[in-house]
C-alpha cells in the first residue's frame, strides 16, 4: 500500500494543493482545510452552497 490519497490537511506542495483545493465542496472539521473530494480532508464537512 502507497498512501497516495494525500489529505489537504497535510499537503505542503502548493501545486497539488491548488489542484485538490479548486472548487472545493468540503471543509476540514479540525483544521479548516478545504476541498473538491471528501476523502482530502482528515474531517470532511460539506460546504454550505453560499448562493
Ligand atoms: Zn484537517
Amino acid at each position: 500500500m502507497s498512501g497516495t490519497h494525500a489529505k489537504v490537511c497535510a499537503v505542503t506542495d502548493s501545486r497539488k494543493l491548488n489542484k485538490l483545493t479548486g472548487n472545493p465542496e468540503f471543509s476540514c472539521a479540525r483544521c479548516g482545510a478545504t476541498a473538491h473530494d471528501k476523502g482530502s480532508v482528515c474531517d470532511p464537512v460539506p460546504l454550505e452552497p453560499d448562493h
